[in-house]
């Protein structure tokens, strides 16, 4: 069995784990930083840009750069969250043939299942190449709540990108298990996460070799992008009232704003007081305008107060909702990057009256997590049953529209449940199965997950036939409804991936894409190392030209100065990576001769 790698896959920003001998290590990307931006973009020339490059553009080139698109995924067109998120979000989306998601960049139309692959493609190339070896199994992270279509979606993400999905293992569970706090039977943890762009509380019980998950709240709609948006407006008006100058018509000009907002806000959970320095930030019929101002934490924290007590009063309703207060948890822990603000840490701790748990970095603790369950998966670490719950009740139509539950909300997966059903009228061949899902007694008013039917059924008189219908959830919380006719064992079923979901067929293509993507990337990337190789080869040789220019004789001088103009001339107009680099071995060639000269001449002396 190859490695197998932990993702959080997160709504702004991805990580990736691996477990090593036994302990965790989060994978660097081919940036060098720990931490992947969820952003695709196409440029402005047409290149596919992801993670922090795609990132860096976001606000000169809002429609073509895709965030935040796991606020769509699985979801419905309909569906009130997708609504709210069309409202905020600056690039296009609209409703798929099959009532699903699609959202646009340049001219093309994409499923947020392409996006979340584009990630996970990135982040498997890279740890692939860190590592050296190919990575091809994942356990990826997702929310709690998530619900059966936005998982299976996850998991087509994975998919597409040439990740076996392994597990998906729901984000706070990580969090607990990276804490290893599934060893403290009894005992009731609560993972305060505050994201990039979104809020998640989530109650975990642990009881003997099992962690399940007893509630979950929050906000989708609340996250650290909005203290960063605080900032800016603050920054904004204060330029306005000094300079007479509005930045919000300057594109670029808020690029640059939103980058420095973010960093103070990072730099003022560590520091009082930082500057925000942004030379040139506009231009005037008078001159180029600067933008200085020093900020202080405590103006952070009276600009965002409000969103914190905010997700406090969250904590209080989710806590009352499965009947706890404060008092009776455990063991509070914090994830999220936005957690490092020393207000939150405070508010925390003022309400259950205990230091919360932030040893392990608070945007890396899902990932460790999901790198111990892959290490769970390759036998490297002990072995626990990770309990996750239904969110909703799953049921199926009985006559008269009731929805009959089969397998009520909150009940630990995985699970089976079978049960008989028969027909309602005579000599009736035929029988529809409709899986729904939901609180409400009529089917009609929960979401469906699926219909099909059941044909060939004997005709019999009403009440006679036997229709057995089992419903599996599988450990990633998929769903499998099956119907058998008992007196012919004709049977019927159905995978749950929801119609929204994208069909096998389609999957396949999209598969096929992302690996063409992949090796077409690969010459770009091996294009891009030639040529600034070749840049820090043609300025490290010149120097040494110039160092030793007394040492060095004139006929290898010309000789090493000829060689380098015609690297410099592959560089600039080739676009074949193997041709720059069989010059830059000539170049380094020549220059390994000027050193062997040197240490003769010394030999010699
Ligand atoms: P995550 O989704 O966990 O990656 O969290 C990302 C959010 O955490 C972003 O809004 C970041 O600006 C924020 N964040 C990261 N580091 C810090 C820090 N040191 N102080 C405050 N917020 C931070």
């Amino acid at each position: 069995m190859g490695r197998i790698i932990g993702i959080d896959l997160g709504t702004t920003n991805s990580v990736a784990a691996i477990i090593e001998a036994g302990t965790t290590r989060v994978v660097e990307n081919q940036e060098g930083s720990r931490l992947t931006p969820s952003v695709v973009a196409i440029s402005k020339s047409g290149e596919r840009l992801v993670g922090v490059l795609a990132k860096r553009q976001a606000v000169t080139n809002p429609h073509n750069t895709i965030f935040s698109v796991k606020r769509l995924i699985g979801r419905r067109f309909s569906d009130p969250e997708v609504q709210k998120a069309k409202q905020t979000l600056p690039y296009q989306i609209r409703e798929s043939e099959n009532g699903g998601v699609e959202v646009k960049m340049n001219d093309r139309w994409y499923r947020p299942e392409e996006i979340s692959a584009m990630v996970l493609q990135k982040i498997k190339i890279d740890v692939s190449e860190k590592l050296g070896e190919e990575i091809k199994e994942a356990v990826i992270t997702c929310p709690a709540y998530f619900d059966d279509s936005q998982r299976s979606a996850t998991k087509v993400a994975g998919e597409i990108a040439g990740l076996e999905v392994k597990r998906l293992l729901p984000e706070p569970t990580a969090a607990a298990l990276a804490y290893g706090l599934d060893k403290n039977i009894n005992a009731k943890i609560l993972v305060y996460d505050f994201g990039g762009g979104t809020f998640d509380i989530s109650i975990l019980e642990v009881g003997d070799q099992v962690i399940e998950t007893r509630g979950v709240g929050g906000d989708t709609f609340l996250g650290g992008d909005d203290f960063d948006q605080r900032i800016m407006e603050f920054l904004i008006d204060w330029f306005k009232r000094e300079e007479g100058i509005d930045l919000r018509g300057d594109a670029l000009a808020l690029q640059r704003l939103k980058e420095s907002a973010e960093r103070a806000k990072q730099e003022l959970s560590t520091l009082f007081e930082t500057e925000i320095n942004l030379p040139f930030i506009t231009s005037t019929p008078s001159g180029p305008k600067h933008f200085y101002y020093k900020l202080t934490r405590s103006q952070l924290e009276d600009l965002t107060r409000d969103l914190v007590e905010r997700s406090i009063s969250l904590v209080k309703q989710t806590l009352s909702e499965v009947n706890l207060k404060p008092e009776d948890i455990d063991e509070i822990i914090l994830v999220g990057g936005q957690t490092r603000m020393p207000l939150i840490q405070e508010e925390v701790k003022k309400l259950f009256g205990k230091e919360p748990r932030k040893d392990i970095n608070p945007d890396e603790v899902v990932a460790i997590g999901a790198a111990i369950q892959a290490g769970i998966l390759q036998g490297e670490v002990r072995e626990i049953l990770l309990l996750d719950v239904v969110p909703l009740t799953l049921s199926i139509e009985t006559l008269g529209g009731v929805a009959h539950p089969m397998i009520p909300k909150n009940t630990p997966i995985p699970y089976s449940k079978k049960e008989i059903f028969t027909t309602a009228e005579d000599n009736q061949t035929v029988v529809e199965i409709h899986v729904t899902q939901g609180e409400r007694p009529l089917a009609q008013d929960n979401k469906t997950l699926a219909r099909f039917l059941l044909d060939g059924i004997p005709p019999a008189p009403r009440g006679m036939p036997k229709i057995e219908v089992s419903f599996d959830i599988d450990q990633n919380g998929i769903l499998t409804v099956t119907a058998i006719d008992q007196a012919t064992q004709r049977s019927q079923s159905v995978k749950i991936t929801n119609s929204v979901n994208l069909s096998k067929e389609e999957v396949e293509r999209l598969k096929r894409e992302a690996e063409e993507y992949a090796t077409q990337d690969s010459e770009k990337r091996r294009l891009a190392e030639a040529r600034n190789q070749a840049d820090n080869l043609i300025y490290q040789s010149r120097k040494i030209i110039n160092d030793f220019k007394d040492r060095i004789n004139d006929e290898l001088k010309s000789e090493i100065e000829a060689k380098i103009r015609q690297l410099e001339d592959v560089k600039n107009n080739s676009t074949r990576a193997e041709e720059i680099e069989a010059k830059i071995k000539e170049v380094n060639d020549l220059l390994s001769n000027i050193g062997r000269n040197f240490y003769q001449g010394q030999q010699n002396n």
